[in-house]
């Protein structure tokens, strides 16, 4: 992608032809959902270990929301990939799913190390043995959360607060969210978490698929758009005219402006066709889908005997 304002194309408000993109069956096996559920959920389960072991001591406070979302997203994507899942609701609730299992586990492990915590004390304290100190902070938690379970123990370590820095401020202090700070920042962080794991799991439900044998899409690379030729590209993609197609890409090792997937079983197999334009946004340039095709078997063909280079990359039949 060009910087903002050299040879990036300009190009704002312009109407590009309107392909018919690839269009998700909406069909997932009860296999796949079992795959998507549990795949995903001991995935996501064990990013809520390792977050609510170790992340404390290793990343800040305000680091740690990003790496638990980005865990459980990457958890909610290889269960629907594995479970071959092209159901958006599906994946929705798979994306949900996961979260709660990297989160509640974070909150079970954090509940845990509480209760620990108590333990350490009394036994410092009091010289008691660690059956003593069991029994003392079990009734300690009593007194305090009114109940030993999972929602009491949130509750409380709510009241106690959150260390919100990973130093201490110049008096000495630490700064600590508490009561409803806590709350607050707790729902940032899963709604981050769910926010990010259900925009990916279903843009990842839409990828093409190959219903004939069962396989996801995989991208080839290699074409480059000759500069100003998007609109020529679109219109002839749409109106599967390919003959002067060999005039508008170049065939360049590496290049990525034409997205062309493809099964990889089924050489002759419809075909996604896509490209990207940099559009300008609040943020600058800014890469969106601009144009969308799925050829359907002999328009398929056809592109495949026209456009150069995409012949050779098809893999034989197994
Ligand atoms: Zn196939």
């Amino acid at each position: 992608m060009g910087a903002p304002g050299s040879s990036a194309p300009q190009a704002p408000d312009r109407a590009l032809p309107v392909g018919t993109p690839y269009l998700p069956s909406g069909k997932v096996s009860p296999g796949g959902v079992l795959v998507l559920f549990g795949l995903g959920g001991a995935l996501a389960w064990l990013v809520g270990v390792v977050c609510g072991l170790f992340t404390d001591f290793i990343w800040d406070f305000w680091v740690f929301p990003l790496v638990c979302a980005f865990g459980t997203a990457f958890a909610a994507i290889v269960g629907i990939r594995a479970g071959k899942c092209r159901n958006q609701a599906v994946a929705a609730a798979a994306a949900l799913w996961c979260v709660a299992c990297t989160y509640g586990e974070i909150h079970r492990l954090k509940n845990d190390a509480y209760r620990s915590d108590l333990r350490a004390t009394l036994i410092k304290d009091k010289q008691a043995t660690p059956e003593t100190a069991e029994a003392v902070s079990h009734a300690k938690i009593l007194a305090e959360a009114g109940s030993d379970d999972f929602g009491s123990l949130v509750r409380l370590r709510a009241r106690r607060g959150l260390q919100a820095t990973s130093r201490r401020s110049k008096d000495g202090k630490w700064t600590v969210l508490s009561g409803w700070g806590a709350y607050l920042y707790w729902i940032v962080e899963t709604g981050l978490g769910a926010l990010l794991a259900l925009f990916l799991a279903v843009n990842f439900a839409r990828e093409p698929f190959c219903e004939a044998c069962g396989r996801w899409y995989e991208k080839l690379e290699g074409w480059g758009i000759r500069p100003e030729k998007q609109d020529a590209l679109g219109r002839a993609l749409a109106g599967k005219d390919f003959a002067g197609i060999h005039k508008l890409v170049e065939d360049r090792p590496g290049a990525k402006d034409l997205k062309i997937e493809e099964c990889p079983r089924c050489p002759e197999g419809p075909l996604a066709v896509s490209f990207e334009l940099p559009r300008p946004s609040w943020k600058g340039l800014r890469a969106t889908t601009a144009f969308q095709e799925f050829l359907q078997r002999e328009d398929a063909q056809r592109l495949r005997t026209t456009l150069p280079g995409l012949r050779k990359q098809a893999k034989p039949p197994v």
